[in-house]
């Protein structure tokens, strides 16, 4: 699948034009080595092909499985997986960020859930949402978008849980998974879709599902909002700096794969520091 392309051309990885796929810089936007050693149709394969939106939706249940099974079983743990588990792979919030050090897990906590229904709703959004922003920003730039949403939220709600934590509704909180945080990124990428190209069809579809799935966050108790918050402002910003009036370059592709990877290592890394305590 990862086939190198050695001869002919590609298009620039920075701008588009045809280059030699071993030209060393690109004649138009001075890039080096615009066709990534012959990887760069391979990496926009890889958006085309593979697809993103089935990655998230593996990763995010198949972790909440492991997350179960962690858990031993049991009538009141069969569908939510104990806190201990959770910040064993990586929850987030003030408890695991300032008391325990594990400022990694900003990236981690969207892919874990808490319960049945928490994942199965969250599932329903990304199926819905996800492939709309693939649509409108490309797959690459929708797992950025994605990405950093999810940094964004838990370090709002890490934060005002640490800071703030005092305060009802918006405290933050102290121990937080689930994939709403990208997911209001994803909102906030539409919002911003609409703002920019100028369709308040999708600008106003991105308000009216962020406001509605913000009210009912206020009302349910053990909603954490400052996640939903951040989470939205993170994916709003992202999509100013990912212009969608621009079109999407393999950089992004390999960019999201960056991402991805660095998600998977900061999830490691959360199961491999809790180890040692649990050996004592
Ligand atoms: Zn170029």
């Amino acid at each position: 699948m990862f086939k190198r392309q050695t001869s002919g051309s590609v298009v620039c990885s920075s701008c588009g034009v045809l280059v030699g796929v071993n030209d060393p810089v690109c004649y138009n936007c001075n890039r080096r080595n615009p066709g990534l050693w012959g990887f760069a149709p391979a990496f926009r394969r890889l958006g085309q092909d593979l697809g993103f939106v089935p990655l998230v939706m593996g990763a995010t249940i198949v972790l909440y499985v492991l997350s179960l099974l962690l858990s031993g079983g049991g009538l009141q743990t069969m569908f939510s997986p104990g806190s201990r588990v959770l910040v064993l792979l990586g929850a987030s919030g003030s408890i695991p960020v300032f008391g325990m050090g594990r400022w990694w897990t900003v990236l981690t906590a969207g892919w874990l859930h808490a319960g049945l229904l928490h994942i199965f709703f969250n599932a329903l959004w990304i199926r819905q949402l996800a492939p709309a922003v693939a649509e409108l920003f490309g797959p690459g730039r929708m797992v950025l978008l994605y990405v950093l949403s999810g940094v964004v939220g838990f370090t709002f709600t890490s934060v005002a849980g640490q800071y703030i934590g005092f305060l009802p509704v918006i405290g933050g909180a102290q121990l937080s998974v689930g994939a709403s945080a990208p997911i209001f990124g994803l909102l906030g990428a539409v919002v911003r879709y609409g703002q920019r190209t100028g369709s308040s069809h999708a600008r106003d579809v991105g308000l009216q599902y962020a406001v509605m799935m913000g009210i009912f966050g206020l009302i349910m108790p053990g909603i954490d909002n400052q996640a939903h918050l951040g989470g939205f402002v993170g994916g709003y910003l992202g999509a100013v700096v990912l212009d969608p009036l621009k079109p999407e370059r393999v950089d992004h592709l390999v960019g999201a794969v960056v991402a991805l990877l660095v998600t998977a290592v900061a999830l490691v890394a959360s199961v491999v520091t809790v180890l040692p305590l649990l050996m004592r």
